[in-house]
């Protein structure tokens, strides 16, 4: 074929078509098929003549389409002009694969004519992810046991040593404090495995939860970030439906990123506020703050704010987790916008 006689539109059109290891699909604006490559018919298993005029929600598996990721992924390519498309593809013969890529709305001037839609096979590399969660829930449970035979080691030694010596004693505590650190670390590492299996189970009851913060969870915390004096305001006996357990590892998380991200300040704020809908729990410091950019992506798995307080040790987690962990809860968490400096991160629990 002479190449050179071959328009612009037609050269495109053989680019598409022959592109083998991604599958690229348009779409007419009501979601019916209207092309198809080599690339999505080696995918899902569809010749093209097969497919024309069939409605793209034949790959979703029914279990998506009835939590409406379909109607997701549409909205978000025509309001956010891109809707990612990360979830268990079927194919022809009824198999599923992990596929990958994006969903975005072809517009002719303000007017939306259709959709094209780019995956590809990202089947292997989600067992690869997967192994690894599953070593990082592993790597957890191991170490949860050892560890709570050295925290009833110390705390034995703590409450049957007849005057200790200062700075044994000293020693002691400071062990038990690192050991809590340790365990909240590890709860971190089991809760990151478990959310990535889909098994984040609530042991959910109804907690007052200003009581819980004034007698357990802060003076628990103020013996950990002794470097700062944490200040509480609420109203009396605001109640919650919660997971005891893993709302304190959220309010942990909060006041450790709160007491890490502000080294030069010597106090936090607690504030719970009890709307008619729902409790909410805010966390200030008066540190390094989180530029408007990253205030959605710092929730994301692993991410970590690169700038001036890089050298602050942390795994990129605590964020990802606390997020899941509110959501399975019917609440949401973010950074509210304030004056001044510092963070104020909130989270929201419905109210009883
Ligand atoms: P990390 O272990 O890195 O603290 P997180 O998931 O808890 O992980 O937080 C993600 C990132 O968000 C942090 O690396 C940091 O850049 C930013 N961040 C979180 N909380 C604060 C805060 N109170 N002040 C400033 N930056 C924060």
């Amino acid at each position: 074929m002479n190449t050179s006689v071959l328009t612009n539109d037609e050269h495109y059109r053989l680019l598409v078509e022959n592109i083998t290891d991604y599958a690229i699909i348009t779409l007419d604006t009501e979601g019916n098929i209207t092309s198809w490559n080599v690339g999505a018919q080696s995918l899902l298993q569809y010749t093209p003549e097969e497919t024309l005029g069939l409605h793209s929600s034949i790959f979703f598996t029914e279990n998506d389409i009835a939590q409406g990721a379909y109607e997701k992924e549409m909205s978000n390519a025509k309001t956010l002009g891109r809707g990612e498309d990360e979830r268990w593809h079927v194919r022809k013969d009824g198999t599923t694969f992990w596929g990958s890529g994006i969903l975005f709305p072809i517009r002719d001037g303000n007017l939306l004519i259709g959709f094209a839609k780019i995956f590809r096979d990202r089947t292997e590399r989600m067992a690869h992810e997967k192994r690894k969660d599953d070593f990082v829930g592993i790597a957890g449970h191991e170490l949860r046991t050892p560890l709570s035979i050295i925290k009833m080691g110390i705390e034995l030694l703590i409450m049957k040593t007849d005057k200790p010596d200062p700075a044994i004693a000293h020693e002691l505590r400071s062990m038990d404090e690192h050991v809590d650190r340790l365990a909240h670390i590890i709860t971190d590492l089991l809760d990151l495995s478990n959310i990535s299996a889909g098994k984040l189970t609530l042991n959910k009851k109804r907690l007052n939860l200003t009581e819980l913060m004034t007698t357990e969870m802060l003076p628990h915390y103020q013996t950990l970030f002794k470097n700062h004096t944490i200040f509480f305001d609420s109203p009396n006996n605001v109640e919650v439906q919660a997971d005891k357990d893993h709302l304190i590892q959220v309010l942990y998380n909060l006041l450790s990123n709160a007491v890490k991200y502000s080294p030069h300040a010597d106090s936090v704020e607690v504030v719970v506020v009890d709307s008619e809908k729902f409790i909410t729990v805010t966390v200030k410091d008066f540190g390094v703050g989180i530029p408007k950019e990253e205030r959605e992506r710092i929730f994301q798995r692993f991410y970590r704010v690169n700038n001036k307080h890089q050298n602050v040790s942390g795994m990129g987690v605590g964020l990802y987790i606390s997020q899941e962990i509110i959501k399975a809860h019917g609440g949401t968490m973010g950074v509210l916008d304030s004056n001044g400096p510092g963070t104020s991160m909130y989270f929201t629990l419905p109210a009883t």
